[in-house]
C-alpha cells in the first residue's frame, strides 16, 4: 500500500494564457504554482485539481504534458516529480430545496474533454470555476459514469452550497443514490459527520478548497492507497480498497461557517445549538452555523469521544510562534511542511526552532491544540496558552 499526503480540492484563479478561472480566487494560483507548492513547499504527493474542466485549463495541461513538466501515469492522473495530480472538477447543481457543490475526478484530460462535451449545453462558461449545470444530479452522475469518473458532495456542511447545509436532511431524499465519498468541509469534523447514520459507510475526505497558493493543505488527508494515481484513488472510493488512515483539519470551531453568526449585531450567536436567532438582538437575520445545522438534522447521539482519525491542526504558519521569518528557517531546515509537522524529530525541531516552536509542532503533530471559535465567515484561531 502506498502511503500518500493528498488535498483533492485546489481551485486555478487564472489559467497559463492570463483569463480568470476562479474569480474568486488568487491570479498566481496557476497549475503551474500549484504544482510546485504541493510538491516542493507542502510536501504533498497527491492533488486534486478541481477547475480541469476550464477550456484554459486544459490547454494549460496539454502543455505541460508537451514540455514533459508533466507526465502520464498509467493508472491514471499525472506525475510532477513524485507529485501525482488528479484532474477535477468542482460544479453546481440544484438538489432538493437548494443547490450544492459537487466534485468529480477522472483518470485524464480526454476523458474530462468528454465530460465537458457532453454537458456543453447545460453550462454557461467553461471557461470558470464551479458554474451551474442545469441537469439534474441523475443526468450528471450518468455523465461521471460514462468518463468514469469518481464523484463526491463537496464541502457537505456548509450553509454556502453544502448539500447537507443548503439542499437536505438526508441525501437519500435528494439524490438518486448515496455517495460513497463525501468531503467534510472547513467547518465540520468527522466526529460531527459521524452523528448522521447515513454516512456510516461513506469515505470522508478533508480538503482546503484552497483559493491562494498558501491555503494548499490547510486540510488534507493520509491516504493508504493501492498506488498513487487517480485508480488508486478510484479503488479507495469505489472498491473500499486501501483506506483514508486520517483527516487534518481545522477544528471546526475555527471553521468561518462554524457557529450561527447575527448579522445585525456583526457577532457569533453564543448558547447551545442549535441557535436561529440571535440570542442578543433576537434577530433572525443570522448566517446558519455548521454545527447549528448538524445539530437540527443528527439522528445519532453527538459522540462524547473524538473520532482518532480526524487530527485537528491548523497550518504550519499559523502556529504562534512560527511567524515569516521562522517559517523559511524551518523550511529550510526539513524542506516540507509536511516534514516538520509529521517527520522531523524532536531534538532536531528544538535545534532549528527552539523549545517553544517545537512544543506547538508537537502539539499539532499529537491535536494537542486548543482553538477559538470562529462563524459568520470569520475564522477563529489557535489560542495561545503554551506558556501557561
Ligand atoms: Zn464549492
Ligand atoms: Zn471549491
Amino acid at each position: 500500500m502506498n502511503n500518500s499526503f493528498a488535498d483533492l480540492h485546489i481551485h486555478i484563479g487564472q489559467s497559463l494564457d492570463g483569463k480568470a478561472v476562479k474569480i474568486t480566487a488568487a491570479k498566481s494560483l496557476t497549475l503551474s504554482s500549484i504544482i510546485a507548492t504541493a510538491r516542493d513547499i507542502k510536501g504533498l504527493s497527491l492533488i486534486g485539481i478541481v477547475d480541469c474542466h476550464s477550456t484554459g485549463v486544459r490547454k494549460d495541461l496539454f502543455q505541460l504534458l508537451n514540455t514533459g513538466d508533466l507526465e502520464e501515469l498509467s493508472g491514471g492522473g499525472y506525475t510532477s516529480g513524485g507529485l501525482t495530480l488528479i484532474p477535477g472538477t468542482e460544479i453546481e447543481l440544484a438538489a432538493g430545496e437548494g443547490t450544492a457543490h459537487f466534485l468529480a475526478y477522472f483518470a485524464d484530460v480526454d476523458r474530462i474533454g468528454r465530460y465537458v462535451k457532453t454537458l456543453k449545453p447545460y453550462v454557461k462558461n467553461w471557461q470558470l470555476s464551479s458554474q451551474k449545470a442545469y441537469v439534474t444530479v441523475a443526468d450528471w452522475l450518468e455523465v461521471i459514469a460514462e468518463c468514469e469518473g469518481i464523484w463526491m458532495p463537496a464541502h457537505a456542511f456548509t450553509p454556502h452550497k453544502g448539500i447537507y447545509g443548503n439542499c437536505c436532511r438526508r441525501m437519500l431524499d435528494v439524490l438518486p443514490v448515496l455517495p460513497k465519498a463525501l468531503e467534510i468541509g472547513l467547518s465540520a469534523d468527522r466526529s460531527m459527520a459521524n452523528q448522521l447514520s447515513e454516512l456510516d459507510n461513506v469515505i470522508l475526505f478533508s480538503n482546503s478548497d484552497a483559493h491562494s497558493l498558501p491555503n494548499i493543505a490547510r486540510e488534507y488527508n493520509q491516504l493508504s492507497l493501492v498506488e498513487n494515481s487517480f485508480l488508486g484513488l478510484k479503488e479507495l472510493v469505489e472498491e473500499n480498497r486501501g483506506a483514508v488512515v486520517r483527516n487534518f483539519g481545522l477544528p471546526p470551531q475555527v471553521g468561518k461557517y462554524h457557529r450561527t453568526y447575527c448579522l445585525v449585531c456583526e457577532r457569533v450567536v453564543e448558547g447551545v445549538a442549535p441557535v436561529y436567532h440571535c440570542s442578543h438582538c433576537g434577530s433572525n437575520k443570522i448566517v446558519p452555523g455548521v454545527l447549528d445545522r448538524l445539530v437540527s438534522i443528527a439522528d445519532k447521539e453527538r459522540p462524547g469521544e473524538l473520532d482518532s482519525r480526524y487530527v485537528h491542526q491548523v497550518q504550519l504558519r499559523q502556529l504562534p510562534g512560527v511567524g515569516p521569518k521562522m517559517y523559511d528557517k524551518l523550511l529550510q531546515t526539513f524542506g516540507t511542511e509536511m516534514n516538520v509537522l509529521h517527520h522531523a524529530e524532536l531534538d532536531e525541531l528544538i535545534k532549528a526552532g527552539g523549545e517553544k516552536v517545537a512544543a506547538w509542532i508537537l502539539k499539532a503533530r499529537q491535536g494537542d491544540l486548543i482553538f477559538e471559535a470562529g462563524g459568520g465567515g470569520v475564522f477563529g484561531r489557535v489560542k495561545d496558552i503554551l506558556s501557561d
